[in-house]
């Protein structure tokens, strides 16, 4: 599975996505880096109809999601059409390293 990855908390457990040299929670420099299961339910999704950079332009639009992972942090990310809130899905890594929901 390519999940995305994370960062993990020797001292205090917490777990989050965007790196750091300490933890966001306590403190502690005792970080390192954790891959994902990719599992995890729809937080929010909405459907982007007018991309803000050309190069994101897709015919129909594309869906973004916020989802949050079994692991605990809540992430950003492309999602398959027709995603609801509450829907479990399944995070992987695309190969423009985007992360992409789809149903799990
Ligand atoms: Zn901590």
């Amino acid at each position: 599975m390519n999940g995305p990855m994370l960062q993990s908390c020797g001292a205090c457990c917490r777990r989050w996505q965007f790196r750091r040299g300490a933890c966001p929670a306590c403190g502690s420099a005792e970080v390192s880096e954790i891959a994902a299961s990719g599992q995890g339910t729809v937080w929010s999704v909405t459907q982007v109809m007018r991309a803000p950079l050309s190069e994101l332009d897709v015919p129909g639009g594309y869906g973004i999601a916020l989802v949050t992972l079994v692991e605990g942090p809540r992430i950003m990310c492309r999602a398959e059409n027709g995603l609801a809130i509450g829907e479990r899905v399944t995070v992987t890594i695309r190969a423009d390293n985007l992360p992409a929901a789809t149903r799990a």
